[in-house]
């Protein structure tokens, strides 16, 4: 059946069509974000209940052939995966699939940038909360900076354009560094994203929170940005432009006005977990359905059967401890 056929869709009971998967390729990362991983996470050892390259390139092929367009690569860390250019070229292969984009730290990036762009990712974001070195030590634990800042010149090199880059806003600690990534941004022609800490897993509880819609309107009167209308499927930001279109400044207000009723992905965790909601616990164990031999079809029969339970949305301001998972688990 061709993906494009209405019938081929995924929708789940509250009408919404999910076309956008992001997969989890590892839960491991380099760095240690304060609001995201605890220090003692685990290392880099490869379980045997991750998915083989083999395995996710099938998986996701499911989820392309019943209509999923957009596959976004994330993790924890995705340059740590070995093969990842690989992996990245055989997704990108698939038949149907219109968009691979990756989600990076950016410490590994000048020396993946060039196989990332051959293998078929059309667009990176790039995780970047400061542009001083003390505070990105602070915020992150290592004092790596410099190899953020020439990962960003390498995939502009390479040729990745638009490049996003996601800045998590905390009152106290990065809060006073967004005019100055604003800056940063406009002379380099990045979209940079400012997103609110959401309550996932204890360290994202205990991050500080700024509520950015009143924050990003104050950003784009301080600098000339004028409000973009976007179409729907566009994502969760709302995005102020230059006049000129050079640069875009969005927000992602996760907490303070939530976009749940526009939400048309799911995520695939590293060892075939299908999440249905980042603030829920409602899942398919895919990896095991896969592992105990079921075919094609009954992994569609499952995967639609699940998303007729997707949650209509998350609950972190009424119930914030109630999501125990780490941000990299889940595949932020
Ligand atoms: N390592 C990749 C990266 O840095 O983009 C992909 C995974 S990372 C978990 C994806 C995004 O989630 C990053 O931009 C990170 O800042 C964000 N994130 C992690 N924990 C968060 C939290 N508690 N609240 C808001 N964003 C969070």
């Amino acid at each position: 059946m061709n993906a494009s056929h209405p019938s081929a869709s995924l929708f789940d009971s509250f009408g919404r069509r999910i076309d956008y998967l992001r997969v989890s390729v590892t839960d491991r990362c380099d760095l240690r974000c304060t609001y995201c991983l605890p220090k003692d996470f685990k290392g880099y050892e490869e379980p045997a209940d991750w998915l083989t390259h083999a395995e996710m390139k099938r998986l996701v092929g499911i989820f392309v052939g019943l209509g999923v367009g957009k596959v976004r690569l994330t993790g924890g860390e995705p340059l740590l995966r070995r093969g990842i250019a690989d992996l990245a070229a055989g997704i990108a292969a698939l038949p149907g699939l219109t968009d691979l984009s990756l989600s990076s730290n950016g410490t590994q990036l000048a020396r993946h940038a060039v196989a990332l762009h051959a293998a078929g990712v059309s667009r990176l974001n790039i995780s970047l909360d400061t542009l001083d070195a003390n505070c990105f030590a602070r915020i992150t634990g290592r004092d790596c900076l410099a190899d953020v800042l020439e990962g960003l010149t390498a995939a502009k090199e390479a040729g990745f354009a638009p490049i996003k880059l996601n800045m998590v806003v905390q009152s106290d600690i990065n809060e006073a560094e967004v005019e100055r990534m604003v800056e940063f941004s406009m002379q380099h022609g990045f979209i940079l994203r400012l997103i609110e800490t959401m309550p996932i897993g204890d360290t994202g509880r205990e991050a500080s929170y700024v509520d950015l819609s009143t924050l990003g309107q104050r950003m784009a009167q301080r600098f000339g940005l004028l409000p973009q209308v976007l179409g729907a499927g566009s994502g969760p930001a709302r995005y102020w432009s230059s006049a000129d279109g050079h640069m875009s400044l969005g927000v992602i207000t996760p907490m303070s006005q939530h976009f749940c009723a526009a939400c048309n992905r799911v995520r695939l965790s590293v060892n075939g977990t299908l999440y249905l909601c980042l603030g829920q616990e409602d899942k398919l164990d895919l990896g095991m359905l896969m592992l105990s031999g079921s075919s094609d079809a009954e992994l569609r029969w499952h995967i639609r059967e699940a998303i007729s339970r997707k949650p209509e949305r998350h609950e972190f301001n009424t119930r914030p401890e109630k999501i125990i998972r780490f941000m990299a688990q889940t595949g932020g």
